[in-house]
């Protein structure tokens, strides 16, 4: 038995499947997860002593890739000065700075722990703002694991939500409202009949969740119209998309303002911070000025900020241009590797961003992303994994190139992608 089915077998006796979060028991791929050992730059170890090259970097939290000196070296330094106080600390005011100097839609943030709690408050946020119940959402995107927001995908016409998980009550998904991404006719329809009651639409402005699918030209102008027609708050969750596709977020790149913004994975450089933002009006509604109540005994740990803002100083213009650069030669590498093999692949990049369809036609939406070959990813991400290529272990997921991945690991990757692709026909 080698040394990660030992661990996999010890950690199912204890952890229900054997993992803390699901997409890490390999489900959706089948076969024995490995268990991490150690990470460095663009790659990850096993506990076997087999490295990969990681294009999963933490589902994006490590945009400078694994253990970069400057992040280790923060860390350590706000350890050794306590890693938890339950009192305000300079380093959050300048986390804080460091975004409002970034985004040009925010003038306040809040910092928690997930991406998921961030959702949670913007949701609250809206609601007290509001003073309205109903929320938005697209089917595929994904906001964390909160009840009101896991929802199962509606298609076609705009559905009221039907729970997506045990656990979760009908009342507490009954003003969640579902509507096919990229699709205003059906967004207008759920506008007729719940405009007035509406507090949010929420959305990813890439989706990510469900591989990645880009907004359709005139998609996030169509959501900031609707709000301003309707009266409702549009919330950008740019867990992935923010500081991963450009400075300022996809709302920077795309040169959209949503009312309330949601940081993740990125902006915590490696540990749990999330981030709530938006113009002071609004953000005043939270508790100790406003009524809208909100806490977190770790909330802008000493230890996440410091990380944070390691990561953010290293991410100037020319950092955006090189992770582009490098998602282009991801995305290439792929295109080729599949036209060599013969077979149908849709790869999608939005700038730093590259995701993968086994399909015969453009994918933009959660339905098409259903009917993809999820089966020759599963094979595909194994073929990888034998050759050292870390993929995401499921065909609904993004891939990300990181800082650290060099010339040398993209055309190793790009080597080992042509011979995957090749074993699969
Ligand atoms: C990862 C993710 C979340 C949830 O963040 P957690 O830190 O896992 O709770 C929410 N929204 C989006 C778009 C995400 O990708």
């Amino acid at each position: 038995m080698s040394r990660n089915e030992e661990l996999f077998e010890r950690a199912q006796a204890v952890i229900p499947g054997g993992v803390n979060s699901p997409v890490r028991s390999f489900r959706s791929v089948g076969g024995t997860p490995f268990f991490v050992k150690s990470a460095s730059g663009s790659t990850i170890t096993d506990a076997d002593g087999r490295t990969y090259i990681d294009y999963v970097q933490s589902w994006g939290a490590s945009i400078l890739g694994h253990a970069h000196p400057d992040v280790v070296e923060a860390i350590r330094d706000a350890a050794l000065a306590g890693t938890t106080y339950g009192a305000p600390t300079e380093r959050e005011a300048l986390l804080a700075e460091a975004i409002v100097e970034r985004v040009a839609s925010i003038e306040k943030v809040r910092m928690v722990s997930s991406g998921t709690e961030a959702v949670m408050t913007a949701v609250r946020l809206a609601r007290g703002v509001t003073g309205r119940s109903k929320v938005i959402k697209f089917a595929g995107c994904y906001h964390g694991h909160f009840d009101a927001m896991l929802v199962a995908a509606g298609s076609g016409l705009a559905t009221l939500g039907i729970p997506g998980s045990a656990g979760v009550t009908a009342g507490s998904v009954v003003d969640t409202i579902v509507v096919p991404y990229n699709d205003l006719v059906a967004l207008d329809r759920a506008l007729d009949e719940h405009g007035k009651d509406l507090a949010a639409i929420l959305v990813e402005p890439i989706a990510a969740n469900m591989g990645l699918v880009p907004p359709a030209p005139g998609f996030l102008e169509g959501l900031r119209a609707a709000c301003d027609r309707v009266g409702a708050l549009l919330v950008f969750d740019e867990v992935i998309s923010g500081f991963r596709v450009a400075r300022g977020g996809a709302q920077g790149r795309f040169g959209i303002a949503p009312d309330i913004s949601v940081f993740g994975k990125v902006v915590g450089g490696g540990l749990p911070l999330a981030v709530v933002g938006a113009p002071a009006a609004i953000m005043d509604h939270l508790a100790p000025i406003g009524d809208v109540y909100q806490a977190g005994t770790l909330s802008g740990n000493p230890l996440a900020t410091a990380a944070g803002l390691a990561v953010l100083s290293h991410l100037d213009d020319a950092a955006y241009i090189r992770l582009e650069a490098n998602a282009t030669l991801l995305a290439e590498g792929l295109e080729s590797a599949f036209e060599a093999a013969g077979i149908n692949t849709r790869i999608t990049q939005v700038g730093t961003l590259v995701g993968m369809f086994f399909s015969d036609s453009a994918v933009t939406n959660y339905a098409e992303a259903q009917s993809a070959n999820h089966e020759i990813y599963a094979r595909f991400f194994h073929a990888l994994l034998d050759r050292g290529v870390w993929f995401a272990p499921s065909g609904y997921e993004t891939l990300f190139p990181s800082l650290a991945h060099s010339a040398t690991d993209l055309v190793n990757t790009d080597e080992i992608a042509i011979e995957a692709a090749l074993s699969l026909v």
